[in-house]
């Protein structure tokens, strides 16, 4: 072969002997120079009998989109694939290669790059931007792995995290996390209680019966599809969510005795301006240090501006204190305390209240909550991810495409080489 061949060969990183290049030269094609290469693909052998009596008669030119340095410069390569009637069996075939699949005109090399760009976070516009290609093909490599990430149901891991997503249309998704490696496990197009016993009955018993813990909000149906499908597993409500009920249920109740004096009066401004103070741990507070603040007209420290504010009421100081011992509680996993803390009689406002009870009623999760190290911590940061993609994309219409580059767009496939994902079609 000659060195021609050879050379060109070792640019473009084809290896296929079959493919000869003959010629090279630049062309303008829709106002952007093209870099053109032309090559003739062989057919050594018969395909049906093996046969090398072959009569030939042709070729078929086609225009490949090969891999591009410069977005400006595409590269074609202008393969002419010969066709041949094989003496023997007499039958028609055609020379095919590794470099573009069969009908198609954008070779793997170029679906292999668009793929890896699949797992970074970037706009597909871009991607077929600095491909050459159009949107559509990037779509239609999405589309091509899509199916590596629709449902198996063999195994459910020891430790699960459960919570849901705003996709498309707006509507919430499902989405299930591995509490160990953080890994997917699912996502399901709705949430509803119907759907996810289906889901989860589609697994085996042994499969189900391997959760130990399922970490969850206080979404009310979760816990019926825990129990429902692996008994064995316990519930968990994460500490997070606790916690930001407490606060929300706080912060109404400080609102709502705000609101009660006077908008000049001192115990107004006390309660209103320094309110991030109230969310605080007290131990946090500053305690030596005075201040002078202009909404209040007085020089107080921290601690002494929330003891102050809380004092105007005794529903807010209970509250005050019960939310800050919950904290602790939760904090150094002294499930005793805390349950005292949930049946406790004080007077809290009714939000708080609400709260409370609803703890109550799920008494043997909250306690899981604090006494056990899983929560969903790793989900809440998953779906910040999931936003930020959407974001890029302006937005998904289609759930697959969605679900897909969600998946791609996973630490496991950036890490790996994305060859394993690509099917050939
Ligand atoms: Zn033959």
């Amino acid at each position: 072969m000659s060195s021609f061949n050879n050379c060109i060969k070792f640019d473009l990183d084809i290896k296929e002997k079959n493919i000869v290049f003959k010629d090279y030269f630049y062309k303008m094609v829709q106002m952007k120079k093209h870099k053109i290469y032309e090559a003739e693909l062989i057919q050594p052998a018969c395909p049906y009998c093996g046969s090398l009596a072959l009569l030939h008669n042709g070729h078929l030119i086609t225009n490949i989109r090969y891999l591009t340095a410069n977005a400006s410069h595409p590269v074609t390569i202008r393969l002419a694939k010969q066709r041949v009637r094989c003496r023997d069996c007499s039958r028609w075939s055609m020379a095919q290669s590794e470099l573009a699949s069969k009908y198609c005109s954008i070779s793997n090399a170029s679906k292999l790059k668009i793929l890896s760009a699949l797992t970074e976070d970037r706009s597909m516009t871009s991607i077929a931007r600095e491909n050459n290609v159009s949107v559509n093909t990037v779509q239609r490599v999405l589309g091509s792995c899509s199916h590596r990430f629709l449902d198996s149901y063999e195994y459910l891991p020891a430790h699960l995290a459960f919570a849901e997503f705003k996709g498309v249309d707006r509507q919430l998704h499902f989405i299930c996390l591995d509490g160990d490696s953080h890994q997917v496990v699912q996502i399901l197009r709705t949430r509803y209680k119907k759907n996810l016993l289906k889901y989860f009955g589609r697994f085996s018993p042994q499969a189900r019966a391997n959760v130990r813990t399922v970490t969850l909000d206080l979404n009310f149906y979760y816990q019926d599809i825990v129990r429902a499908c692996s008994p064995n597993a316990q519930i968990v409500i994460d500490r997070f969510h606790m916690i930001q009920m407490l606060t929300r249920s706080f912060n109404s109740l400080r609102v709502k005795v705000m609101k009660t004096f006077d908008k000049r009066s001192r115990q107004y401004q006390l309660l209103k301006s320094p309110w991030k103070l109230y969310l605080k741990k007290y131990d946090e507070l500053e305690k030596i240090h005075p201040r002078y603040n202009w909404h209040y007209k007085d020089c107080l420290t921290q601690a002494q501006v929330v003891m102050e504010g809380i004092s105007a009421n005794t529903a807010l100081e209970n509250s005050y204190n019960l939310m800050q011992s919950f904290m602790q509680a939760i904090e150094t996993n002294n499930t005793q305390e805390l349950k005292s803390l949930i049946t406790s009689k004080d007077s809290i406002g009714t939000l708080m209240h609400k709260t409370l009870l609803t703890f109550k009623y799920n008494l043997k999760a909250v306690l899981n909550g604090a006494a056990l190290p899983d929560s969903n911590g790793c989900l809440e940061g998953f779906n910040r991810k999931i936003k930020q993609s959407e974001r890029t994309a302006f937005g998904y219409s289609n759930f697959i495409n969605l679900l897909t580059r969600i998946r791609l767009e996973e630490n496991q496939y950036k890490e790996k080489e994305p060859n394993s994902l690509l099917m050939t079609a």
